[in-house]
């Protein structure tokens, strides 16, 4: 579970708690979050350290990362991913099991920058972690997982 700090344009401020801070970021987009105080979904974070800049995605290889559909909200939500990993896909290129290494290298300066898409093992993603190459990582959906 992760804790954020969130607040709305009126400069209301509150904290909620998310599985995964992809899931913070789809119940955003479906205008599942309101501020407590003023009913705006015109939601977003509030800093509380220095941000990191995602440049690159992987998609895990675990099938644990799977989305529960439980609730309505939760279906939107999923919808909303759906949406943002469209997006993803249609503005990266896909380095399939290569992408730890063309991460690094970005990351190192050895070969320009530009948005990749892939996948990782665990392990490689914990070297990534290690070595501060910035990453993000996208639930799986479920048709994924067939
Ligand atoms: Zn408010």
């Amino acid at each position: 579970m992760i804790k954020y700090r969130l607040g709305c344009p009126s400069g209301h401020e509150f904290e909620s708690w998310f599985r995964a801070s992809a899931d913070y970021d789809a119940q955003v987009l479906a205008g599942a979050i309101e501020c407590p105080l003023c009913g705006s979904i015109d939601i977003s974070k509030v800093p509380m350290a220095p941000s990191i800049v995602t440049r690159a995605t992987v998609a895990p290889p675990r099938p644990d990362n799977a989305i529960a559909m439980q609730s309505g909200d939760a279906k939107a939500a999923l919808e909303a991913l759906r949406a943002i990993k469209k997006t993803i896909f249609e503005s990266s290129e896909d380095v399939g099991t290569r992408f730890a290494e063309e991460a690094r290298k970005m990351h190192f300066g050895e070969i320009e920058e530009r948005h990749i898409r892939g996948s990782s093992t665990l392990e490689e993603a914990r070297e990534l972690i290690d070595e501060g190459v910035p990453f993000g990582i996208l639930p799986a959906l479920p048709e994924d997982l067939n």
